[in-house]
């Protein structure tokens, strides 16, 4: 060990050996101490996600003590304490970390580099394709547009994952840590969580990697089928790639790989980098206006008359709005904590545009929901929604949810997969959603709600008018 120093490998979005810059820094000079945070921020995190990502830290720890039979520190605290005290403990020489580039992250990185004086906390690029100061507008601005801003990605060229490490050493004489088996992160998902595992994707870098490979090898069709509710055709990547799993390099560089080698459906693959893209967007916005998630992009959207709480609300985020799309969506949500995207959009339309009940509502509703949330991409999808984002939907274009369902799931395979009752639904994933509810939600044990056509026109109507009125 000696010529040795140590550094602090600091765990945070980044559950993974292979394309973890932080890792491979930190290991450069000597034995690293891997340390995990159980801090206010992860605390403060939607329930559903904290859940998540237990279960990638549970994963990761095994993997490593598999590697070099240590495992991941856990410390239950703040960075600028915590840190500081370990450095000091195991004199350590640096921290290092992945960025992870929201809003909250960056504050606590600010205080932990304030306390942590002499010793440099590093930040290393991992969570994102492309450093955003490679793509800007000719006027050196961020682009505010999806398409030239794919475009100037796509030219640029990401850039290219690094290996996994060939050795971990991990340095002597670490603390003792919070206990693995004993964490319990998400103790407010309630009876939710029981029924999220049973419906629960394989957490872990290895379960990533085979679900892209899965995923590439039966791409053809992807392009069309995407929307489609009834039919099993993306990736299930989004939970990975939010809690770092798996990095987006790693995620390009396979696919162009597959593409080249003619090994996988070349225009399916591609579609499926461009929504790579839209994520790779929403985080580069983010990091051009960290407000996202409380302002709207376009300031004009602050005087759209919003509701912002009351029955509606609550028969929204409870699925029993009786509008079968929607509620489907909520059920679905709530029993496995992933919602098919053209849903997100259908249930996202109607609370701001058919109940015209402000979407900030609905993002902390989904915050809280789901077991893939994102910080970026979740604000930037519901600005997109409601009509406030910098490249949005036009607000008079609104979903009607009846048509939608009909369009993207004819047979109604997904809406009675989720509703118990509906058209004589059975379905055992349906009845999974009763087994999360709380005694005082009251939702009625069949789903027995007809489509409301002139409800959905008249309110349609009424959000086109307060529209007109903002814009007047
Ligand atoms: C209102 C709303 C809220 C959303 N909140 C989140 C969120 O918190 N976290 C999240 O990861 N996604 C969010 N999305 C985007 C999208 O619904 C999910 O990324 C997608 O459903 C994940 O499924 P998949 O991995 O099978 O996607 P695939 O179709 O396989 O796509 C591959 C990857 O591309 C990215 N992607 C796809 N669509 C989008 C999109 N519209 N915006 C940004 N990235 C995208 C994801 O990283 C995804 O894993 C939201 C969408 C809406 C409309």
């Amino acid at each position: 060990m000696d010529g040795h120093v140590t550094t602090i490998f600091w765990l945070c979005r980044d559950f993974r050996v292979a394309d973890n810059t932080a890792l491979v820094a930190a290991l450069k000079n000597g034995p690293i101490a891997p340390v995990f945070l159980i801090d206010k921020m992860l605390m403060e995190q939607g329930a559903a996600s904290r859940w998540r990502l237990q279960r990638a830290l549970a994963a990761f720890d095994a993997d490593l003590r598999r590697r070099c039979g240590h495992g991941v520190l856990i410390l239950r605290g703040e960075a600028e304490d915590e840190l500081p005290k370990l450095a000091r403990r195991i004199s350590a020489s640096a921290v290092h970390v992945t960025d992870w580039p929201c809003p909250q992250m960056r504050r606590v990185q600010d205080q932990a580099r304030k306390a942590l004086g002499d010793v440099p906390l590093l930040l290393h690029m991992g969570h994102l394709l492309i450093h955003p100061r490679m793509v800007h507008t000719k006027t050196g601005g961020a682009y505010k547009v999806y398409t030239p801003f794919a475009r100037a990605v796509r030219e640029a060229g990401p850039d290219q994952p690094i290996a996994a490490p060939r050795r971990i050493e991990i340095a002597p004489d670490l603390p003792q840590g919070e206990v693995l088996d004993n964490l319990n992160l998400a103790p407010d998902m309630r009876s939710g969580a029981a029924v999220l595992e049973r419906h629960a994707l394989d957490p872990g870098e290895a379960a990533a990697l085979a679900r892209l490979d899965d995923f590439l090898s039966h791409a053809k069709g992807y392009g069309e089928d995407r929307d489609r509710l009834d039919r099993p055709a993306t990736s299930g990547l989004s939970e990975a790639l939010a809690v770092g799993e798996i990095s987006p390099r790693t995620i390009w560089a396979i696919s162009m790989r597959r593409i080249q080698a003619g090994d996988t459906a070349a225009d399916d693959a591609r579609k499926f980098l461009s929504e790579v893209l839209w994520r790779e967007f929403a985080w580069h916005l983010l990091i051009e206006f960290p407000q996202m998630d409380h302002r709207p992009w376009r300031e004009e959207w602050s005087r759209f008359p919003w509701k912002s709480h009351g029955a509606g609300l609550d028969a929204w985020t409870q699925a029993r709005t009786g509008i079968p799309a929607v509620d489907a969506g909520q059920r679905e949500m709530r029993v496995t904590g992933r919602m098919h995207n053209r849903v997100r959009m259908i249930t996202a339309s109607y609370l701001t545009k058919h109940l015209m009940i402000d979407w900030k509502q609905g993002l902390r509703h989904f915050q809280d929901s789901l077991t893939d949330w994102d910080p970026a991409s979740n604000a930037m999808n519901w600005q997109w929604v409601a009509g406030s984002g910098p490249d949005a939907s036009p607000f008079f274009r609104i979903f009607n949810p009846v048509t939608q369902a009909q369009k993207f799931d004819p047979d109604a395979t997904y809406l009675k997969r989720w509703l118990a009752g509906y058209r004589g639904s059975k379905s055992p994933d349906a009845k999974d959603y009763f087994d999360t509810l709380p005694r005082d939600w009251q939702v009625p044990s069949a789903y027995a709600a007809g489509d409301d056509a002139q409800e959905l026109a008249d309110r349609r109507q009424a959000a086109l008018e307060a529209y007109a009125k903002m814009r007047d």
